[in-house]
């Protein structure tokens, strides 16, 4: 301990604190009320109280995953049989088994490790984050690092960390349903309270998991993890396991069924070689190598793994995933409804224009630095202090909360805050005012803040001779407020000139700016201090522009070839939001529907036309809520993007809620399954690509073990009837599905997306992985894989050769040359690529030497039974065994001919 550090308090996390007085909690928290704790203070408390974290399932130990490769039914008959083996005197095939299954361990262990240390990255990667002041400086840092003493900064649109008591909170108003089941905001306050049996009476307390939809406020942490009122609840509920995803689901279902089929196999092969008198024993080890190897156990995990891996891969791609089963989804959306600005353009915004009924006026001069100029168009001076120029450029500076922030080292001129009010303010400093001066001069009084619902904002200022009322906002929305327009001779009234403006505003809007009305007024100190927002004059209009992202436009294109339907939804007004989405190509024929309609167009059902719409202007964030169902309701699987507090519930609704990384609030977050580091709508199309192509790789999984595992079975099930008795030892099974089966398996893992993968529509979320002819390739191909080596073996016993390992060695050699079909559906391997996927080309060669070893090095023959084989013998066996290849490449060249509807051909369900 730091000698004179302050003894660690003992909190008693059932301490009333409602009960209390503000400055009474901080007292008893041993807290500095402006400072906040110090370094070495809330490293005692972290020892004392831990993480605030809720309890999850704790992290696998490597050993435990390791052990869990050996929870498996058949290997665990397989073991108990080998041991009797032994005991019996078998001891080398003993021993043989269990090297093979402990190898077989060692790959599914290497693969699950990664998965899992994936997985627990994802999950510190998309960790929340609080506010907190220590030391007197406001950071911002993981909400599982806040203790007890923390005093925490709320803002709309942030999940509550821990518990709080709250020190200020000016109209701070709290969702609670994730406690209470309330759905209506609380409103919250900081003095103490008399009563609070119930969590929902106690309103000085802030409770972790909560929602802040309005207002600020400052509390100080009483409770962290599960002694939260939320970590309560938690414990009551005992730990749940992440469910399985809908894939793993069908797909543990489908293993069971085929585990049954195998079983069935097993035991008719048992029973025909006991039949025929072969050794009981022998016969028993050979019925279960051939379960081991013909039930796929490892399929649900397979799913697990390839998610993990390609969630790993998204997070490179600034695509976090925060629910694995968004992954599989992904692949299947069909609507990507998107927000303009941020996502589709920069928001970098810059005012290019300024109109007033003088004239025009262009701004000039580079970015945000205030160095630039205002160009006088067809005004003979640049705007003195009284032109309408001047004092709209004194409300852009005035009604603004944003900061120009100097280039550190070289770079250019950037803001802080919201990018509009960015744009005003450095429009406001290129016209020679200096906005911190301006700000001292004109103190602020009072404020009515921006909402995207009234779409405009006032503040009151002091000001020489009296008060200033400064108004900007969505055009629309300030002409309410206004009677008049300033106008070189003096103030004409609105309904002259209204046409005017908005003839104006709509050109500016044509053309892609996003425009905001500036309005205001000196009230005299004579006058009545009133402040509402009426009788306010009109000053102009400024013209922005939001240039798109570079990559928006190429993504858009990318969305249409997959069958994607992209549609905007935006606060800002039709004509801007048509403009810039016809420059992306979001916009064609399509039409452009304002929020004003759509509650209208809701009671007729906006279902009905949803489908015609690409571009929705002036909507608020509640109606993206409205968008979502009526899509779902037309069977699209709906991908939103959000970044407020209001966008919650349609980022909840969509089947895969998007959230901005960098502008989002943590309650968007929460609400989704995908959060944008770069906030680039490009990105989602990225991560839709990836979900494709992980879905791809598990469909290429399933059929490349189907179709060996059924090689195999036919193999076992046919010889009898070729008079070939016992084609495979059990260690031969077990080493052609473990080894020559799993390791290029595995190499199929890392294949790229298909050439076309963002080229055909997106797959039907309901669609069996079996669609599109997979069964009949199964059988099909399965059965090839059986005949081959069959017919090498008749041949072989005919001639008197060494029947058994050409069959081996043919199935194993097989099984390299479907690896390297399969890696594609429908393309062939030379438009493929031959060496584009080098870890699988580096396993075949490495399959196909170990196959050599065990054929040609004595040890190895002693152990697996196995006889070397001739030039001759080998060469027949390994030209014979290409057939598979041949025949998986006249497969898809017959599939490229007649390429059907994809989703349409084989069996679905
Ligand atoms: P998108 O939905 O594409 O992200 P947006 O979020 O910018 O667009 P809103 O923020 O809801 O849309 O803005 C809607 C309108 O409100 C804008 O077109 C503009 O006219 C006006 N507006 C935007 N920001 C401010 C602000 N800070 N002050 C006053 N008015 C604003």
């Amino acid at each position: 301990l730091i000698a004179g550090a302050p003894p660690v308090i003992e909190v008693d996390v059932d301490r009333t604190w409602w009960i209390l007085e503000s400055d009474e909690a901080i007292a008893l928290l041993e807290t500095d009320p402006k400072r906040g704790l110090d370094a070495t203070q809330v490293e005692l408390r972290r020892q004392r109280f831990g993480s605030n974290e809720l309890e999850r399932e704790p992290a696998r130990s490597p050993w435990l995953i390791f052990g869990a490769q050996f929870a498996n039914t058949m290997i665990v008959v397989l073991a108990v049989a080998g041991a009797i083996t032994a005991a019996l005197g078998e001891v080398k095939d003993a021993v043989v088994i269990a090297a093979i299954v402990v190898l077989n361990a060692a790959i599914g262990f290497v693969q699950e490790f990664r998965a899992e240390r994936a997985m627990s990255a994802l999950r510190d990667m998309t960790a929340p984050t609080a506010r907190v002041v220590r030391e007197g400086r406001q950071i911002t840092v993981p909400a599982p690092e806040l203790v007890p003493g923390d005093l925490v900064v709320l803002e709309a649109g942030d999940v509550v960390p821990a518990d709080l008591r709250l020190l200020e909170a000016p109209n701070l108003r709290v969702n609670e349903a994730a406690l209470t089941g309330e759905s209506l905001p609380v409103d919250k306050q900081s003095g103490a309270l008399a009563a609070g049996e119930l969590v929902a009476e106690r309103t000085n307390l802030a409770f972790k998991g909560t929602a802040v939809v309005y207002g600020r406020g400052r509390g100080v942490v009483v409770a962290s993890g599960m002694a939260t009122e939320l970590g309560r609840i938690a414990a009551l509920l005992g730990q749940q396991r992440s469910p399985a995803t809908p894939l793993q689901r069908r797909l543990a279902v489908l293993g069971r069924r085929l585990a049954a089929a195998a079983l069935v196999v097993c035991v008719v092969v048992f029973a025909a070689g006991v039949l025929r008198g072969e050794d009981v024993s022998l016969m028993f080890l050979t019925a279960v190598s051939l379960a081991v190897a013909a039930i796929p156990e490892a399929l649900p995990a397979v799913v697990t793994i390839s998610l993990a891996l390609g969630a790993q891969r998204m997070a490179s791609a600034h695509a976090l995933i925060r629910r694995l089963p968004a992954v599989e989804t992904l692949g299947s959306v069909t609507v990507i409804c998107t927000d303009k600005t941020g996502t589709l353009t920069e928001a970098k915004m810059l005012v290019e224009r300024i109109w007033t009924l003088a004239g025009e006026l262009e701004l000039t001069g580079s970015g945000f630095e205030p160095s630039g100029q205002v160009r006088a168009g067809d005004l003979p001076h640049l705007p003195e202090p009284e032109t309408a120029a001047a004092r709209l450029l004194t409300v852009a500076g005035l009604c603004n909360d944003a900061a120009l922030i100097a280039p550190s080292d070289g770079g250019d001129w950037s803001v802080a805050g919201d990018p509009t009010e960015g744009a005003l303010l450095a429009a406001a400093a290129k016209g020679g005012l200096d906005p911190e001066n301006l700000r001292r001069t004109h103190s602020r009084i009072e404020e009515l803040p921006f909402d995207s619902a009234r779409r405009r904002m006032t503040t009151f200022h002091q000001a020489p001779g009296g008060e200033l009322a400064a108004c900007k906002g969505a055009v629309e929305s300030v002409l309410d407020t206004v009677s008049t327009v300033a106008a070189p001779d003096g103030e004409r009234p609105l309904v002259g000139v209204r046409d005017l403006v908005l003839g104006q505003a709509d050109a500016y809007s044509q053309a892609g700016y996003r425009v905001l009305a500036l309005a205001g007024r000196l009230i005299p100190a004579s006058e009545p201090q009133d402040r509402a927002e009426q009788g306010l004059v009109l000053y102009g209009l400024a013209a922005m522009a939001d240039p798109p992202r570079p990559a928006a436009q190429r993504a858009v294109e990318a969305c249409r070839r997959a069958g994607i339907t992209p549609v905007m939804i935006t606060g800002d007004h039709p004509a801007t939001a048509a403009a810039i989405a016809r420059r992306l190509g979001v916009l064609d024929h399509e039409e452009v529907v304002t929020g004003a309609t759509l509650v209208e167009e809701h009671a007729r059902g906006l279902a009905d036309h949803v489908e015609r719409v690409a571009v929705y202007a002036r909507t608020s964030p509640e109606q993206k809520l409205d968008i979502v169902q009526a899509w779902k309701s037309r069977g699209a699987i709906v991908a939103m993007t959000g970044d407020g507090v209001n966008d919650a519930p349609a980022l909840l609704a969509a089947d895969i809620g998007v959230a901005m990384g960098a502008v989002g609030t943590e309650v968007a977050k929460e609400a989704s399954d995908l959060v944008l580091t770069d906030d680039d709508f490009a990105t989602v199309v990225t991560a839709v690509g990836e979900g494709r192509r992980i879905y791809d790789n598990i469909r290429r999984f399933v059929r490349y073990t189907l179709t060996s595992n059924t090689g195999e079975i036919w193999v076992m099930l046919l010889g009898p009837f070729v008079g070939l008795p016992l084609p495979l030892l059990p260690v031969h099974i077990l080493w052609i599905n473990l080894v020559t089966d799993g390791l290029p398996g595995l190499a199929l893992g890392v294949e790229k997306a298909e050439p076309d993968g963002m080229r055909r529509p997106p797959r039907p979320p309901a669609e069996s992985i079996f669609a599109r002819g997979m069964w009949q390739h199964v059988l099909g191909v399965g059965l090839l894989m059986g005949m081959i080596p069959l017919a090498l073996g008749i041949w072989g016993s005919a001639t008197d050769r060494p029947w058994q390992t050409m069959i081996f060695t043919s199935l194993a050699a097989l099984q390299l040359g479907n690896a390297l079909a399969v890696r594609s559906e429908r393309h062939s391997i030379r438009s493929l690529g031959f060496a584009t996927n080098r870890p699988l080309l580096a396993t075949v060669v490495f399959t196909l030497a170990l196959q050599l070893a065990v054929v040609y090095w004595p040890t190895a023959q002693g152990l697996l039974t196995t006889e070397a084989l001739s030039a001759l013998e080998l060469g027949v066996v390994l030209v014979a065994s290409t057939a598979v290849f041949w025949v998986v490449e006249l497969e898809k060249a017959i599939r490229r001919r007649f390429r059907s509807r994809p989703g349409t051909e084989g069996p679905g369900g």
